[in-house]
């Protein structure tokens, strides 16, 4: 039986199940994405930036199709699927608009004679290796900048949204991306090794797990490959005594709750100050109360099922794991009676270092709540974690909220909001959250080669 399999979330039933690349296969995809790159990076960035400005229209035109897809693949409620579509038009859009300026030659100011200019080129054929979370967003993200610099791509979608990735295929090819620029692949984790230790390949991107970022991490090293590695989170969102609470609130809970907390910069450590604690957890239950589970093909439905049920039981397992150990249950905790995989949202405080939910990330709709009596003491909570991606700071001070941001060890701060992913803003992490940004210039940065001409 093949890994690539869709199986709904709702019932568990498998509805199709597709077979991975022989390894004779391997080689000819990575042999025609050379060949692509030979003639895509000599193509004019308007005739690339038309194609990306295409592959966002055609997201756009199959927003319910794509969508769709999503909900049965990986139970997204359909609303919130249809927002993440739009995101990945906006994306493509972006770099097709922004493309020429981003990509345009830089005239250094230099010391000697002559000039000398920083042309931002492409270095060859790279590889994708998504996640189910945000099938289209994660790959837009990767695919555009990319494709625009004159690269070409080889993407590796997770094993469990292969229609999902199908259709992203099917869209640059309408798009008008010649054969190789850009391939959907269905491949091993072997193949995937085999893959970066090939010359060809020049670099690696991987949005995923810890454990699938060293992986991947560790055999481009070895093979002197680039690679960018966007892993998990654990933010922290700190709410202290002066802050408006009721949009404190609001933030929190649909940043925990949102694609049924299966997000890397869900908002899983909400850290309150002692003053305000009664006041908000009030509030908080009543908002998270609201988020709840349903038919993710509803509408109105806020929380599908988990996208798969084994995520669930891992999920479970953590919220047990620290019951059992003392911590406190507000709301939720338990698996409904459902042939669905669905985890309702979750409140739980009074963690201490010996449960796994204190430093693992609980990729689910669990929020995990902790009471902090200064400012400071806030900022050690939040920093005593391995993973540094993003957070919040909810305060009326704004010498406060920027002195907190300074402190924090994190790649994105949101004051008095979530960290909200655009087109045109740096998106990553530091410490066990990752290596490299995505997104805006810096992300079009990482896989470009910043030639240097010198002209006597
Ligand atoms: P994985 O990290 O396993 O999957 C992400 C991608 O990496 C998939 O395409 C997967 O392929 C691939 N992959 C996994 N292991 C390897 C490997 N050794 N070599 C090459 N490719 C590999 O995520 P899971 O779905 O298992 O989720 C587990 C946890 O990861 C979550 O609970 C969450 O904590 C975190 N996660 C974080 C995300 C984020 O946005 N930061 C996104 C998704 C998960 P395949 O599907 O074929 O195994």
């Amino acid at each position: 039986m093949s890994k690539y399999r869709s199986t709904n979330p709702m019932t568990g039933e498998v509805v199709a199940e597709y077979p991975v690349l022989d390894d004779t296969q391997v080689q000819t995809v990575l042999d025609q994405a050379q060949q692509a790159y030979l003639s895509w990076r000599r193509v004019e960035p308007a005739e690339r930036t038309k194609v990306l400005s295409r592959v966002a229209d055609l997201h756009r035109q199959h927003a319910t199709e794509l969508a769709e897809l999503s909900t049965l693949e990986m139970g997204k409620p359909i609303s919130q699927a249809r927002g993440e579509v739009e995101l990945a038009a906006a994306i493509f859009e972006y770099y097709a608009e922004e493309g020429p300026n981003l990509i345009a030659d830089e005239e250094l100011t230099i010391a000697g004679t002559g000039r000398a200019i920083v042309r931002t080129a492409a270095i060859g054929p790279l590889l994708g290796v998504m996640p189910w979370n945000f099938p289209y967003y994660q790959v837009a993200r990767f695919v555009a900048p990319n494709l625009l610099l004159g690269n070409t791509i080889l993407l590796k979608h997770a094993a469990n949204c292969p229609q999902q990735a199908l259709r992203i295929h099917d869209i640059l090819a309408e798009a008008g991306a010649p054969a190789g620029v850009y391939t959907n692949i269905f491949a091993t984790n072997d193949q995937v090794a085999t893959m970066i230790a090939n010359p060809i390949l020049q670099g690696v991107s991987l949005t995923g797990s810890e454990r699938a970022g060293t992986a991947v991490g560790e055999l481009a090293g070895r093979h002197m490959k680039k690679s960018v590695l966007e892993l998990g989170g654990s933010d922290a969102l700190i709410v202290l005594a002066d802050a408006d609470l009721p949009a404190a609130i609001t933030a929190a809970a649909a940043g925990r709750f949102h694609n049924a907390g299966q997000t890397c910069t869900s908002s899983k450590r909400i850290i309150v100050e002692d003053s305000v604690w009664d006041e908000f957890l009030t509030g908080f239950l009543d908002a998270a109360d609201a988020w709840q589970i349903g038919d993710p093909t509803d509408p109105d439905t806020k929380v599908g099922p988990m996208a798969s049920f084994a995520a669930r039981d891992d999920l479970a397992a953590q919220v047990n794991d620290a019951l059992v150990k003392g911590a406190t249950l507000h709301l939720g905790g338990a698996v409904p009676e459902s042939s669905a995989s669905y985890y309702p949202a979750t409140v739980i405080s009074d963690l201490t270092p010996d449960m796994r939910a204190h430093r693992e990330e609980l990729f689910g709709p669990v929020a995990l709540l902790h009471r902090v009596h200064s400012v400071d003491e806030a900022i050690e909570v939040a920093n005593d974690s391995p993973f540094g991606l993003g957070s919040a700071i909810f305060t009326a001070d704004e010498a406060t909220a920027l002195d907190v941001a300074e402190r924090l060890d994190v790649g994105m701060v949101g004051i008095n909001a979530t960290v909200k992913s655009a087109p045109d803003l740096p998106f990553g992490g530091v410490k066990r959250s990752g290596i490299g940004r995505e997104l805006g210039k810096f992300g079009l940065d990482e896989f470009a080669n910043k030639k240097l001409i010198r002209i006597p």
